[in-house]
């Protein structure tokens, strides 16, 4: 952080919060393990601080999506075992071999790769396969399922596969017949291969209930506290509370308008105040007219265009409003589906939106 204390913005990381939702996940899904996915930053919340939190509980697991990612977590937890989603592609071998990355194979070209690594290097190589079972994004197709299963003696020499692994495309909707559609491909994909742990469910995945959990599964967004079922309640704690302070308070009248494009006209005298947190820092412009703050728990609504650095808020019913003091723009009083809903998103855009500029503060760092 900077020399100074003065904040006009704070992102509060809660790290005893995600431990509660990581095991939380342990309960629903026990006795399978358990696994961080911690990509993109930790959604925004921060890779390193939310890997040693998790780790300090017994998180021996992590996903990351890049490479680059499983570089820079590799020395916080010399010990656990690291996927890489992105898998191996040829030029990303040699950084997974020397910093013990486990790639997740998307095709049999990668599965090729990385079985050619460990005959160059006379070894065995721990691997993760991912069978696309409807996604149609990453993962061996059918037609590649079929070769694997039916080569699967020289196809996979030298790899140890530790997790076959699949990924639900419907799985925040509890009521998607693609659910079972998938579940079913992967038990028949499951059994045309050799025997491994598998790994089918993320954070949605886990709300589906035990028949989705697998030996392992990989919440992301639910450890961050984000709903992973919009339409039931959230099983998960809030961690990330993002708050700005009210930099500046001015009366205005009826006639008189306030910010870009003159939009907020209001039709009372009314109280504005204006914070220091704008759409760099992530709160999205489509939040005018429909976004809202907090202000000690009184929900208080967007005044206007949100701007770069501010954004200004109708406070003529929050008596307390005053300068200096903070107003929730997400957090105990303003959930995370809430913003998303009013900006137009997923609550996952939104935690990933955060700035690198917005200071974060860690509330129980083990
Ligand atoms: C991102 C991701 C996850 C975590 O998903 P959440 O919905 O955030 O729980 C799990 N598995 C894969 C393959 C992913 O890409």
């Amino acid at each position: 952080m900077s020399g100074s204390d003065f904040e006009a913005a704070r992102l509060t990381v809660r790290l005893g919060a995600v431990n509660a939702n990581f095991r939380a996940c342990r309960h629903m899904c026990g006795p399978a393990a358990v696994a961080g996915v911690v990509k993109a930053e930790a959604y925004g919340m921060g890779m390193i601080p939310v890997a040693r939190s998790l780790a300090a509980i017994g998180c021996d697991t992590f996903f990351v999506a890049r490479l680059e990612e499983g570089v820079k977590l590799r020395p916080e937890v010399p010990e656990a075992r690291i996927f890489v989603l992105d898998g191996a592609q040829p030029d990303a071998v040699p950084a997974l071999v020397g910093h013990r990355l486990t790639p997740v194979l998307n095709s049999l070209a990668e599965v090729a790769a990385w079985s050619a690594a460990a005959r160059t290097l006379r070894t065995d190589l721990d691997a993760a396969v991912h069978i696309d079972t409807g996604m149609n994004r990453l993962g061996l197709p059918g037609a590649e399922l079929a070769v694997l299963a039916a080569e699967s003696k020289t196809r996979l020499a030298g790899l140890r596969v530790v997790l076959w692994m699949s990924h639900l495309a419907c799985a925040e909707d509890p009521q998607a017949r693609m659910n079972r559609i998938q579940l079913d491909r992967f038990h028949t994909a499951l059994a045309m291969l050799p025997a491994a742990p598998a790994s089918f469910a993320s954070s949605a995945g886990i709300m589906l209930g035990k028949d989705y959990a697998f030996d392992m599964v990989r919440p992301g967004v639910g450890l961050y506290g984000g709903n992973p079922q919009p339409s039931r309640p959230n099983p998960f704690a809030t961690v990330a509370v993002l708050t700005g302070r009210i930099l500046q308070m001015r009366h205005i009248e009826p006639g008189e308008s306030a910010g870009y494009g003159a939009t907020f006209r209001p039709t009372r005298p009314s109280v504005l105040a204006t914070c220091g947190l704008g759409y760099t820092d992530g709160l999205m412009r489509a939040l005018a007219g429909r976004g809202f703050g907090a202000i000690d728990g009184k929900r208080v609504p967007v005044a206007g265009r949100v701007s770069m650095d501010l954004i200004t808020l109708d406070v003529t019913d929050a008596p307390s409003a005053k300068v200096g003091g903070d107003v929730e723009f997400i957090g105990d009083h303003i959930a995370l589906e809430e913003i998303a809903a009013a900006s137009g998103t997923a609550s996952y855009e939104i935690l990933t939106s955060l700035a690198r500029r917005v200071p974060r503060h860690y509330e129980g760092a083990p």
